[in-house]
């Protein structure tokens, strides 16, 4: 077994604390990073407090994981040591059911293994990136050229393929309006790939303040969503509704922003169910649509796409021992617009 220290959660009530652990090691296809930065998706804070479902406890949180390569199973064909790599919300899959081979593992049909709060192939725990190692079978591992800059790629593991896919999936571009709803680690990506591949890009947040780096980054328009003359002003408007929100939001107003045939699209996700009226959908044949993360093809490519097009997420890297203030200020809308973890911290 590799010797491993990281932070965890106890237990749903306790904050991160430095914790030991163990994990497998290297098998005949595995890879053994050893991690450089890892993102802070709102995703973790969610599952450390038991927002959606019971979890596996202790937890080692993060899934955005950037590395450096130190060893390598004898059977692995992919990478090298020494070469930089990626992890994402996956460490496995059923590999065989209709979505796995259709190179959507996130959407297996017996469940993904995910890289923490989930179990391995071998059943035991899984234990993320906020951590010095982890151990990943060399295909759900991604390959990252870039030797620069390795904080500001990391949320593309997460932030940036959850709105990348589903932007890709919608063929959104040209001659589209697309409006972000909330602006901070997952809609920030999503505005730069709304603008990159030729949306008009409206940015829809509560915070008034954010209005400047949300043109910064690209966004074309913005609306403050608690001005009652603002969202008047783009009702029946937007072709695509990405909407990012983690916490409880009305449904409804939102919907009404949409064109006939408009489709809105949820990749944020509240702890509660959302309350939709009929009439908000079968008023202009409206639809209503979620997205799942991306595959590890989509993702790769994803990332080469980011590679070309010298798009990296926007962040504020931050020490190991202040992740319970980062999520403070996460849960406020406070981020700019991803915080990283410098693994060097631990
Ligand atoms: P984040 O950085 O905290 O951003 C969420 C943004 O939502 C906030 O910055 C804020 O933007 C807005 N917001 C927060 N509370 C709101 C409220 N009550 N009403 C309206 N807007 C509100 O979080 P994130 O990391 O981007 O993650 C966003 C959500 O996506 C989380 O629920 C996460 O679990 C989920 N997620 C899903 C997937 C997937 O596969 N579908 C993958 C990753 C994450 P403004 O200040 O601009 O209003
Ligand atoms: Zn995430
Ligand atoms: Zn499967």
């Amino acid at each position: 077994m590799i010797a491993s220290k990281g932070y965890a959660a106890q237990t749903p009530t306790s904050d991160l604390a430095p914790w030991e652990f163990e994990r497998r090691d290297v098998g005949e296809y595995d890879i053994q990073i050893e991690i450089m930065f890892c993102g802070v998706c709102h995703s973790d804070l969610h599952q450390i407090k038991n927002d959606w479902f019971p979890g596996i406890f202790p937890m080692v949180p993060g899934h955005e994981i950037v590395g450096k390569i130190t060893a390598i199973g004898s059977k692995v064909t992919k990478f090298k040591v020494g070469e930089i790599a990626g992890v994402g919300c996956m460490v496995d899959s059923c590999r065989t059911c209709e979505n796995c081979t259709d190179g959507l593992e996130q959407y297996c049909t017996v469940g993904s293994n995910q890289t923490y709060n989930g179990l391995g192939k071998d059943g035991t725990p899984t234990y993320g990136g906020y951590s010095n190692n982890i151990v990943v079978h060399e295909d759900f591992t991604l390959g990252i050229k870039a030797t620069e800059n390795l904080a500001a790629i990391a949320p593309l593991l997460c932030a940036g393929i959850t709105t990348y896919s589903p932007l890709r999936h919608w063929k959104v571009g040209k001659g589209h309006k697309l409006a972000v709803l909330g602006l901070g680690g997952l809609g920030h990506m999503a505005v730069k790939f709304g603008v990159s591949f030729g949306a008009e890009v409206t940015v829809l947040s509560t915070s008034p303040e954010k209005e400047a780096a949300a043109k910064a980054l690209g966004a074309h328009h913005f609306v403050v969503t608690s001005d009652r003359k603002q969202i008047d002003s783009v009702k029946n408007s937007f072709n695509f509704i990405l909407d990012t929100v983690s916490a409880e939001h009305n449904m409804n107003m939102y919907l009404s922003l949409l064109k006939r045939d408009g489709v809105h699209i949820i990749v944020g996700i509240p702890n509660k169910p959302h309350q939709v009226s009929a009439f908000s959908l079968l008023a202009g044949r409206r639809s209503l649509a979620g997205s799942g993360i991306g595959g590890i093809k989509e993702t790769q490519e994803m990332l080469d796409y980011c590679a070309e097009h010298n798009i990296v997420s926007d962040v504020e890297v931050i020490a190991m021992q202040d992740i319970t203030h980062a999520y403070d200020r996460m849960i406020k809308g406070d981020v700019r617009y991803r915080f990283v973890i410098d693994s060097a911290t631990l």
